[in-house]
This record gives C-alpha cells, sequence and structure tokens, in this order.
C-alpha cells in the first residue's frame, strides 16, 4: 500500500539527527502528498535549526512536547487523525547512560509506553481491529544484540542481551512494542538498525565529535585500543529503509537494517582526518595541526561492545531495500557538512 494522499504522520524527536534527516527525506519524496507533525522536547540533542528549511511548510507542524507527557501526547492524536506514527525520540548516548540512567529509562520505556498507549486508544476499532492505513514504526538499535566475537552477524531472531543501560532502555523498549503488536494486534515494525553518520548529529558521537575536535586542533580521544568495530550507515539510507519498511514491509515483523561497512574507531578517526586534509582550503591554518597526533587512546567505555554487524538480508529481500551512499562518498559529505556548519567557537553547530 503506497502512502495515501495527505497522510499525516506523527515524527516523535523530529529535532535530532536521524528524525531530522527523515523530516527532510520525506518532503522531499512526497511533497504536499503528506502532512507531518513533530513533537519533540528539544534537550540538548535537538535543533530546530535542523530543520529551518521546512519550519514554514502549511503541511508541517511542530509540537514542543515530552513524550512522556501522556495529555500532550493524547491531544496530538485527538486533534489530527494520525495515520502514522515513526517514533525516534529518545536519549541516544551511551556515555550520558553511563552517567545517568534514569532519565534513559523515563524516555526511552515511559515515553514510549505512552506513544502506544495514545496510538491504541485513537487507533483500535470497538471489535478490536485497526484500519489498514495505521502504522506504528519504532526505530531502534543494533546495540539490543549485545556484543559479537570477531565473526557472526545480528539477525532479527538473535536473543537481546544488552549491555549499557542505553541498549537495555531500547530492548526495554522494543519489548513493550513486542507486546503490544501481541497482546492488542496492534500494527507496528521495529527496526533495528546499527550505528549511523551523517549530517545534523550532535557533536558528541564519534564522527561528529572527532571532526569537532580536529578541526579545533583539540584531542581526539579513542576509547580502549581504538579496535571496537561498528557497522557503518549513511542515515539517508537509514531514513530510506524506515520509510520502505511502511510502505512495503510486512506488519508485526522486525527488520534490521545495516551498511555492511564494518569499521574499526581507529579506521574511521584516520578516515576524517584524512578527508578533512582534502576537504580544506590549502591555505587554511587548520591543515598543519591536523594529523594523527591528535589522537589520544583513553580508558576504555564501561562494557564496551567489541564488535556489532547487522544481516540486513530480510529488510532487502522484503523491500528492495539496499544502501546507496558508499562510505567513501558519504564521509565526504559528511565531513564537508561539519566544515561548512560548525561554529568552532561554541559546543553546538554554527549560527
Ligand atoms: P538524537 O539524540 O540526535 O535525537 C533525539 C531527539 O529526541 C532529539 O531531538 C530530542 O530533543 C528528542 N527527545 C529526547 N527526549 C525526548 C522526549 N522525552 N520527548 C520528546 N522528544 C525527546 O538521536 P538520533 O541519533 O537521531 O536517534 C534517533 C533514534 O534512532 C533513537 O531512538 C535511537 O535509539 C535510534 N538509533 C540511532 C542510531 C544512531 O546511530 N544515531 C542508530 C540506530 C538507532
Amino acid at each position: 500500500m503506497l502512502l495515501s494522499v495527505m497522510s499525516k504522520v506523527l515524527v516523535t524527536g523530529g529535532a535530532g539527527f536521524i528524525g531530522s534527516n527523515y523530516i527532510h527525506y520525506m518532503f522531499d519524496k512526497y511533497g504536499r502528498d503528506i502532512r507531518i507533525i513533530n513533537v519533540d522536547k528539544l534537550t540538548y540533542a535537538g535543533r530546530l535549526e535542523n530543520l529551518a528549511e521546512i519550519a514554514d511548510r502549511e503541511n508541517y507542524t511542530f509540537v514542543n512536547a515530552d513524550i512522556c507527557d501522556r495529555e500532550a501526547v493524547e491531544r496530538i492524536f485527538a486533534e489530527n487523525e494520525i495515520d502514522r506514527v515513526v517514533h525516534f525520540a529518545a536519549e541516544s548516548h551511551v556515555d550520558r547512560s553511563i552517567e545517568e540512567p534514569e532519565i534513559f529509562v523515563k524516555t526511552n520505556v515511559l515515553g514510549t509506553a505512552v506513544l502506544l498507549n495514545a496510538a491504541r486508544k485513537a487507533w483500535e476499532r470497538e471489535d478490536g481491529t485497526y484500519p489498514r492505513d495505521k502504522k506504528f514504526l519504532h526505530v531502534s538499535t543494533d546495540e539490543v544484540y549485545g556484543s559479537l566475537g570477531e565473526t557472526g552477524y545480528f539477525y532479527e531472531t538473535t536473543p537481546y542481551a544488552p549491555h549499557s543501560p542505553y541498549s537495555a532502555s531500547k530492548a526495554s523498549a522494543d519489548m513493550l512494542v513486542r507486546s503490544y503488536m501481541d497482546t492488542y494486534g496492534f500494527p507496528a515494525n521495529i527496526t533495528n538498525c546499527s550505528n549511523n553518520y551523517g549530517p545534523r548529529q550532535f557533536p558528541e558521537k564519534l564522527i561528529p565529535l572527532m571532526i569537532k575536535n580536529a578541526l579545533q586542533g583539540e584531542k581526539l580521544p579513542v576509547y580502549g585500543d581504538g579496535l571496537n568495530v561498528r557497522d557503518w550507515l549513511y542515515v539517508e539510507d537509514h531514513v530510506k529503509a524506515i520509510d520502505l519498511v511502511q510502505e512495503k514491509g510486512r506488519i508485526f515483523e522486525t527488520y534490521n537494517i545495516g551498511g555492511c561497512n564494518e569499521k574499526t574507531n581507529l579506521e574511521i578517526v584516520n578516515t576524517i582526518l584524512e578527508v578533512l586534509q582534502e576537504t580544506l582550503e590549502e591555505n587554511d591554518p587548520r591543515k598543519a595541526f591536523i594529523n594523527d597526533g591528535l589522537i589520544e587512546y583513553v580508558e576504555d567505555r564501561k562494557g564496551h561492545d567489541r564488535r556489532y554487524a547487522i544481516n540486513a538480508d530480510k529488510i532487502r529481500r522484503e523491500t528492495g531495500w539496499t544502501p546507496e551512499t558508499s562510505f567513501e562518498d558519504g564521509i565526504r559529505e559528511t565531513v564537508r557538512w561539519y566544515v561548512d556548519k560548525l561554529d568552532c567557537s561554541s559546543r553546538g553547530f554554527g549560527v
């Protein structure tokens, strides 16, 4: 079933990294045939600047609210005939979850419960069935599966074994979504995606942090031996996958999404240094200090998972999705974006 004319999509966390890229992608693809309502609490990670180009569209509405606020969420469903929910809102940084786990439980678990309940109340018919056009997509992570050794992949059937408070909170939210499907026949999908990179990410995660620090001549902190492996996916390929799951995926199914692009953290940092050298103008004084002398090995993250790698055969087979941006192109785009946008005099992005 293709997105019907003027489908109303409730996006949560749309001012964050992946959510804002999703909103841009959806307006580029569907134009006026879609209405997006974006609910975001605007935590440190949420930036309305990520959406500046689309903020004035007549088919876009921003609601500044916390997904844990039941009244606010129910009001959104009461005032808008929401057809689809794409749920990104979360506390998303593992290091912060180690420092302050409770907010992760609150937003990621309780917030998901509030949303599920509001959607169910709005959508469920008296006979317990749901209209065909109602769909809830819960955006989750490969981190719920735990850590791999040198070989093997995460499949949709891999048992959950989260290690950090972040991944435990995401795993709990996934379980709640599953319970809604099983208990109420609630029309949902779960996607578990590998590490994303690309424009509009708050500079605390590996790639934007390294770009920002290098541009400022600051140390590039690398955890442990730098050999932890992640499977990197360009953010636009992730948001395309989310759209395809809602368009072509089977309801009630989980889909793994991954780039088939495993890199150690050290490889990532060295690539960023090379691409920065290529990207900066010949006469840019920063070229003099951007080199691997900035790398500093720091004490490993507590409970640091060694390797993540996704098997994405199911989404490829069932929806035709495939990652379209190579790592070489994606990292160049990303570095270019931060070089243009980053205001190196502050902690945030450009002004
Ligand atoms: P992000 O931290 O960049 O953005 C999160 C957004 O949620 C922000 O705009 C923030 O203001 C908002 N938010 C936080 N708490 C909220 C609350 N209580 N109510 C309303 N809004 C709230 O995160 P991201 O990297 O864009 O990740 C989005 C989703 O994708 C998350 O669910 C994350 O678990 C998942 N995910 C991320 C990655 C990745 O590599 N970044 C990979 C796989 C899955």
